[in-house]
């Protein structure tokens, strides 16, 4: 990754790739504390166009403020690096990557002293998991590590640290054989993917956790909104692994992931055991959507 060309948005100034280093004292480096966006540009007819770039750099700015880190750039700013990001790489599509993060002058647990640094990343990503998860569905076990508990970590900010809890549950996953994790809430619930948010679908009602431990995903909220125009009933509420088993459809929801099936989860398959045919139609939705062939949404897109 460090070792390519390109320009990274680094505190104010675009840096050549390689450049764009820090000191290994970095405060966040030791403790993870930190807040970062992962955000998707698509290609459309009118050129580039980042997905609801204003509500990532919302949520970028609540990350920080649940972390009490106060962001050195204003929001103006940010909105303007990000496009820069994408444009200045030449990227007709890609994903990004802003991240916040404390500096190096001080080690110990008190950031109060540090300086804060704002980078903004892009390069071309494809399908999180696959062309082949996108049309087809995902293998999926309940993993054995917990969801964070809402009064450990700050389970609404997208912070650095808490990811280490998602890294553990994925690899656990993949070296067991399967593509993605699910995790649990720390009463048993379903709370959501290493990184994403999870639906079921039963008797053509869309059922999805609710956010007490998991992330307050933007793709999630894209699919709430697509189905409630189809006129989908949505509903929110605690959902037991028994009900994941025993759905007719499955998925899962993030800027990475976008709209990924899940057909199986610990070794039951899910319906028919491929992509469902609401997944599909939420699924060919959300890209119509990204890619701005939906003229109704066109306001969740930004022209770089
Ligand atoms: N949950 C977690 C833990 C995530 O990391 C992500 C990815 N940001 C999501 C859910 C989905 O969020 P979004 O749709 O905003 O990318």
């Amino acid at each position: 990754m460090a070792d390519r060309d390109g320009l990274i948005w680094y505190d104010g100034k675009m840096v050549p790739w390689r450049d764009a280093t820090t000191h290994v004292l970095t405060h966040t480096l030791h403790y993870g504390m930190g807040v970062f966006e992962g955000v998707r540009a698509y290609k459309t007819d009118k050129g580039t166009a980042i997905f609801r770039l204003q509500d990532h750099t919302d949520r970028l700015f609540r990350s920080a403020h649940i972390l009490g880190m106060k962001l050195p750039y204003d929001k103006a700013t940010l909105l303007e690096a990000q496009k820069a990001a994408i444009r200045e790489n030449n990227l007709e599509s890609g994903y990004m990557r802003p991240m916040a993060f404390y500096g190096a002058e001080a080690m110990g647990i008190s950031a109060k002293t540090l300086s804060t640094h704002v980078i903004v990343a892009a390069w071309k990503w494809g399908a999180y998991m696959g062309d082949d998860a996108i049309k087809h569905g995902i293998r999926v076990k309940t993993s054995s590590f917990a969801r964070h508990h809402v009064n450990i970590h700050m389970c609404k900010a997208k912070a650095n640290g808490n990811y280490m809890n998602s890294i553990l549950a994925h690899q656990e996953a993949v070296q067991d054989g399967y593509d993605e994790a699910l995790l649990l809430d720390v009463d048993g619930f379903v709370a959501e993917g290493s990184g994403e948010n999870i639906f079921i679908i039963r008797n053509n009602k869309i059922y999805t956790p609710d956010l007490t431990s998991a992330l307050e995903g933007i793709t999630r909220d894209t699919v709430v909104q697509l189905a409630t125009e189809f006129g989908y009933q949505i509903i929110e509420k605690r959902i037991t692994r028994d009900e994941v088993y025993s759905a007719d459809e499955a998925f899962f929801t993030g800027t990475a992931a976008e709209v990924t099936p899940i057909r199986e989860l610990d070794n039951r398959a899910i319906g028919t055991g491929t992509r469902g045919p609401i997944t599909e139609k939420l699924q060919s939705k959300y890209f119509d959507v990204v890619h701005g062939r939906s003229p109704e949404h066109i306001d969740w897109l930004t022209l770089v």
